[in-house]
């Protein structure tokens, strides 16, 4: 018998599986997704088996033997094998890339597995008793039979052991000492055998007669009984009760908010809606739907009750949410659903917790995966829906290798399973958009607000114009009287700092000379707190000058407005205000997230002040005033998605007023009041900002109107980069279709990150048959030859920016 094995060396340049004899032993348990142990080279390596077979090309002394099994079943299943394959090739990454990406981290550290007796009473066959020599774990890869390893799996399954990973302490499984009491008959024997003036043992047998049979942790039976371990331990050596050790999970951080009230009657427009999906659940047929909705339509609504019937069908689902919006307010509304069968992945989780909540879905214990992206790999086995909340969000799309999109993996695992996909959104993004006006996707749209609360009242301010009125602060007066009219109304408000590209920077007055990176072609940023200026990109740091670097000039200050700056004008405007401030500071902390907003739920404060974090998910009865306070931010991104970013920011973040009771009002501060992005978002009508950009789109020629992919290449040594840009560039020019436009090499907007210069090619094509291929061989060149002379090239389809 012979595996196809892929290999965990990241570094080889060439990816495809090896053949690998499998040993007698093994025969009868090793199958394609199981993990196994494998000589490469000189060294013994992990690898994936996808597949078995009888025959190879190889000769057959130059085949090697696997080592040793890793799992007795496999931890990726025939679906997912076969999503990675896919996935290696969309995303043009390594089969092993593809893969590894599938299972939780706790998965891919070193590791090694154990044997662990659950049910010593039970375990009877000799050879494995052999094995155990009197141990309750031992190493699995001592159990080297096929008699053995049938043993094993059997006894897997019936409970009576359990082979698990141990990764490292902390991530590994979490077990409870649990003590069954014997019965009373036997009670008695043992305490008569007892020596007089074992008083205590004496005592705690007498306790434990009361409580013949009953089962404890050994916490609660020591507290309760009042006794030590250490008569604990006698006893137990006695025979009047046997220790056994259950598997408990790390229960994440338990949420201390309070579910939204479950409405009873669906709004007419969430029923039609519904309706649609509903007939996908049921007919088994996949079909993608965009759910385009309105901030507070009542998406989320949609999506309980559609995941209601699929678990009636015995289904699970899946439900991707952006990291940031993972809040426990948004998963507390799936558990007060679903209760005990929700999982939540998300990244503060640790690797343990992660692990556990994997298991709990790979064995079938939960239903429901509520997380973000990666949890699109989540290995249940009969997928019913598949849910992808605020589809507009970039972080759908990871940066690293695989370079996957969320919403790409989700359509091919419905298709599989031939189940509805539901991408919601208030602000589609312009390509799901075009996809479901031309039918690929099916519109489902809500107008109105689940409520029928009016959206808020928005006002643009125009910052050019405060100033010209002798304004200098970061507050138009409009904004600050409403500020002051909340703060004594005891009503909350929210303001909305987009940070990016926004950050205090460090400016000579003299000679305009702004302080850059040393290491990169980008300003440094002012971090108040410590006094220091940070680079962003890189991390380096360094203290503010006093002088300028370039003129000496003493008149060198920082501009520009960052949250702990807002936060400190807050409390000079306002003296009496309670300020909460949400950003990367402050929430570096495991739970400071949670915590921030618990305390603004609970009314502790009149003011959120936050980045990016805060436009999404929050949904609190009391907030009146959403303020945001430079819209322009964003916009003079050199990117193709800037206004589209913008207006959806624009959107999400007015979405968190006025939703309950109290109608809302945003203020939106800018100093280009007259852009498309920042006008139509005053309107907060999606289908104006559609067309309007969609014109843009097409003229420049941007996606969804072409597709794009970008080659990135980057050096240590200037020359160089450019060389192999042309390079690289030329390669592709002579194995792609003419109508393919090929732009560059050209300098990357920032050129230079931790002393390595970057280039890049864009290509745009509309349908081009030698794309994957043609890549493909350019990143075989430079995963053979370039990749020796310290070039870092990548290869991004469908990139998120350019
Ligand atoms: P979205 O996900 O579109 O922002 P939600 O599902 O969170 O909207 O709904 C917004 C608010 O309206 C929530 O507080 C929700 O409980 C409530 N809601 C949703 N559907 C209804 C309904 N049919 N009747 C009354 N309230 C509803
Ligand atoms: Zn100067
Ligand atoms: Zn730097």
């Amino acid at each position: 018998m012979i595996a196809k094995v892929i290999v965990d060396v990241a570094a080889y340049p060439i990816d495809r599986p090896f053949d690998y004899i499998v040993p007698v032993a093994m025969e009868s348990i090793i199958e394609p997704g199981i993990r196994v142990k494998v000589p490469f080279g000189n060294r013994k390596v992990l690898g994936y088996v996808t597949g078995i077979k009888n025959e190879t090309d190889i000769a057959i002394d130059k085949l090697k033997s696997i080592d040793e099994l890793i799992d007795l079943d496999p931890v990726i299943s025939s679906e997912l094998l076969d999503l990675s394959r896919w996935l290696a090739v969309q995303t043009l990454s390594y089969e092993i890339d593809a893969l590894q990406v599938m299972l939780p981290a706790a998965m891919r550290a070193k590791y090694e597995k154990y044997i662990d007796v659950v049910d010593q009473e039970k375990v009877v066959d000799e050879e494995f008793l052999n094995l155990l020599k009197g141990r309750k774990r031992v190493p699995l890869k001592e159990a080297d039979t096929a008699s053995l390893l049938k043993v094993i799996k059997n006894y897997t399954s019936e409970k009576i052991i359990t082979v698990d990973t141990i990764v490292r302490q902390q991530t590994a499984i979490k077990k409870v000492r649990m003590i069954r009491i014997e019965e009373a008959p036997k009670l008695h024997v043992i305490l008569e055998s007892l020596h007089s003036n074992a008083k205590k043992q004496f005592e705690l047998i007498q306790w434990m007669i009361q409580r013949e049979g009953q089962t404890f942790t050994s916490k609660s039976l020591l507290e309760q009984s009042g006794i030590s371990p250490a008569t604990l331990k006698s006893v137990i050596e006695r025979g009047a009760a046997f220790e056994e050790y259950v598997e408990s999970y790390r229960e994440p951080e338990a949420p201390g908010m309070k579910d939204v009230a479950i409405p009873v009657d669906l709004t007419e427009e969430q029923v039609v809606a519904l309706g649609h999906i509903s007939s996908s659940v049921k007919s088994g047929v996949a079909e993608t739907f965009l759910l385009h909705g309105v901030t507070g339509s009542g998406k989320t609504e949609i999506y309980l009750r559609a995941i209601k019937e699929v678990l009636e069908k015995g289904q699970e689902a899946i439900v991707l949410v952006p990291e940031i919006a993972l809040t426990p307010q948004m998963t507390s509304r799936f558990k007060a659903r679903f209760g005990p069968l929700v999982a939540v992945m998300h990244s503060a989780l640790s690797a343990g917790e992660k692990y556990d909540e994997w298991r709990k879905i790979q064995r079938g214990e939960v239903k429901v995966v509520v997380g973000a992206r990666s949890a699109i790999f989540a290995p249940f086995k009969n997928v019913g829906i598949i849910i992808l909340d605020e589809e507009h969000e970039a972080t759908y799309k990871q940066e690293d290798t695989p370079r996957y999109h969320a919403r790409d993996v989700a359509i091919k695992r419905a298709e599989y399973y031939g189940c509805p996909v539901i991408l919601g959104s208030a602000t589609p993004s312009l390509e799901s958009y075009a996809r479901a006006s031309k039918g690929v996707y099916t519109l489902l749209t809500l107008m109105n607000r689940a409520r029928n609360q009016a959206l808020p009242a928005v006002e643009i301010v125009d910052m050019r114009e405060e100033l010209r009125l002798g304004n200098r602060s970061m507050f138009s007066l409009d904004l600050a009287e409403a500020i002051r009219k909340r703060i004594d109304s005891g009503e909350q408000i929210i303001l909305f700092l987009n940070r990016r590209g926004f950050s205090a920077f460090v400016l000579c007055r003299d000679c305009g000379t702004v302080v850059e990176c040393p290491n990169c072609d980008i300003s440094l940023t002012y971090h108040r707190a410590s006094e220091r200026l940070k680079c962003h990109y890189c991390g380096h740091e360094e203290i503010v000058p006093l002088k300028c670097p370039e003129c000496t000039s003493e008149h060198i200050r920082f501009f520009g407005t960052g949250t702990q700056k807002v936060e400190e004008e807050i409390t000079k405007l306002f003296p009496t205000a309670r300020v909460l401030r949400m950003d990367v500071d402050t929430t570096r902390q495991k739970g400071a997230h949670e915590r921030l907003l618990r305390q603004f739920s609970e009314g502790k404060a009149d003011i959120l002040l936050g980045t990016q974090m805060i436009a999404k998910g929050l949904d609190f009865p009391n907030i009146t005033l959403v303020g945001v306070l430079a819209a322009d931010t964003t916009l003079h991104l050199s990117d193709f998605r800037a206004a589209e970013k913008t207006f959806q920011l624009m959107t999400q973040v007015s979405g968190r007023a006025g939703r309950h009771e109290l109608p809302g009002e945003v203020f939106i501060q800018t100093y280009t009041p007259e852009h498309y992005a920042i006008q139509l978002a005053k309107e907060q009508h999606y289908e104006p900002f559609y067309k309007h950009e969609m014109a843009a789109r097409r003229q420049f020629g941007y996606p969804p109107f072409y597709f794009v992919t970008l080659v990135q290449f980057s050096h240590e040594d200037l020359l160089k980069v450019a060389d192999f840009a042309e390079k690289g560039t030329r390669f592709l020019k002579d194995n792609l279709s003419i109508d393919t436009q090929i732009i560059g090499p050209t300098a990357a907007a920032v050129s230079r990150v931790n002393n390595r210069y970057r280039y890049q090619c864009l290509l745009k094509y509309k349908k081009e048959p030698m794309l994957t291929e043609t890549l493909q061989q350019l990143i075989k060149l430079y995963r053979t030859k370039w990749i020796k002379s310290g070039l870092i090239m990548t290869v991004e389809v469908e990139p998120m920016s350019i």
